[in-house]
């Protein structure tokens, strides 16, 4: 048996759950802390590109995750006024890929996470706000404590920086919801609608269902009651296209969420001891990416293998930062620059993958990604 047996996993979101399910299936004890009183499956969606679909591959649960989900054909680029600016096809960058890009509301990804964890009997704790004194604690009892906590406040993280790393507020805010719009509007598209400071990007799942952003250049309030967000999307995109009001027009309002949308500068470590922080707690990158669940997929896969492989925890550790650094400072650095693009006050906003085409994409996506 490998010496790293046995794990603490704090937070059980998409990069914690993908980890106990792949280090459970190879034979380690795990165990995951989390939190909240179940798995959140606050937010909209998410579309997992082909890097995310290898991973959920590699774990058993593909099948599941395209049945639940959609594969859009395109992803169209349109300005305020609905004229088309760019199109990008989607299934070259599968094809080269030789995976799926996948659209999938956030609670059936969870929903399926949720459930492999209790086929394999994972042992979650639910309600435990984990402390950096539990963090101590944990050090003690396990021989890798993972920390899976998130972008805001990772207690892990703080446990591993005496100076608390803040992550840094980019100037706009998201509104994110759910709609249910006829089938066939969105032509198996997503639709990417942009104006200078403003942004509303509408991804379609199946048979009309879609999850949306709007987005607009901000300075925090959280103070303000949400109501004045929601009214302040409806003025701000009254005269934008349709889809875009077929949206407005039919959301479900319970899920509805503002975000104020912060990433993570690159780290320079991301271990101490036993202690590894992982997915957002390490590397949040901004939306505008569009990677920051595939990454904590990823992460999840590089990590379970790394501990497969090597006996020696130090080396696990360090050569997990080696073989995830570059990569995911990247997604940083390309979300930002998108979002600046967007909301930096740029008069023409740069495309989607501008300059970059689908093989460009699919050899970053899918690099270091190897079958065993
Ligand atoms: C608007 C928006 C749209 C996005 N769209 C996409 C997309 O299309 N594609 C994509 O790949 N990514 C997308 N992302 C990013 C993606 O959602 C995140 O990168 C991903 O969820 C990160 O997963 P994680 O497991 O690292 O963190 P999280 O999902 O944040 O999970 C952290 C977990 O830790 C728990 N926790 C926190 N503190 C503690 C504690 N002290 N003790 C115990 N538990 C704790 C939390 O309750 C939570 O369950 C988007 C993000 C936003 C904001």
């Amino acid at each position: 048996m490998n010496s790293i047996n046995r794990i603490a996993i704090v937070g059980a979101g998409v990069a914690g759950m993908a980890l106990a399910i792949l280090a459970k299936k190879q034979g380690c004890q795990v165990t995951l802390y989390e939190r909240d009183s179940k798995v959140s499956s606050i937010g909209a969606g998410v579309t997992l590109w082909p890097n995310a679909i290898f991973v959920l591959q590699q774990m058993g649960l593909e099948k599941e995750i395209k049945r639940a989900g959609g594969t859009p054909r395109y992803m169209r680029q349109f300005d305020q006024y609905g004229v088309q600016q760019g199109e990008f096809d989607i299934e070259a960058v599968n094809m080269l890929s030789g995976f799926p890009s996948v659209t999938i509301l956030r609670r059936d990804l969870m929903s399926i996470l949720t459930k492999a964890l209790d086929d394999l009997d994972v042992e979650i704790y639910f309600g435990c706000s984990m402390s950096v004194q539990d963090i101590d604690r944990l050090k003690q009892d396990f021989d890798l404590v993972v920390g899976a906590d998130g972008r805001m406040n990772s207690v892990v993280r703080h446990t591993l920086y005496a100076e608390k790393v803040n992550p840094c507020y980019q100037g706009f805010v998201n509104i994110i919801g759910v709609s249910q719009l006829k089938e066939g509007v969105l032509d198996n598209a997503i639709h990417d609608f942009r104006g200078s400071g403003e942004r509303f990007g509408i991804v379609p799942v199946k048979a009309g269902l879609c999850f949306w952003a709007g987005a607009w250049n901000a300075n925090i309030d959280k103070e303000g009651p949400l109501s004045t967000w929601y009214d302040e999307m409806h003025q701000r995109f009254r005269s934008w296209p349709d889809p875009v009001q077929s949206v407005l027009e039919s959301y479900d309002k319970a899920p509805l969420n503002r975000i104020f949308v912060h990433d993570l500068d690159p780290l320079p470590y991301w271990h101490q001891d036993n202690v590894l922080i992982i997915g957002d707690a390490a590397h949040a990158s901004l939306p505008t990416s569009g990677q920051g669940a595939c990454q904590a997929l990823e992460d999840a896969w590089y990590l379970a293998r790394l501990l497969e492989e090597q006996d020696e925890l130090e080396n696990v550790l360090t050569d997990f930062y080696q073989q995830r650094i570059a990569k995911t400072s990247a997604a940083q650095t390309v979300g930002r620059q998108l979002a600046q693009s967007i909301f930096g006050g740029q008069s023409e906003p740069q495309s989607f993958a501008s300059g970059i085409s689908a093989e460009q994409l699919s050899q970053f996506w899918m690099q270091g990604l190897e079958m065993k």
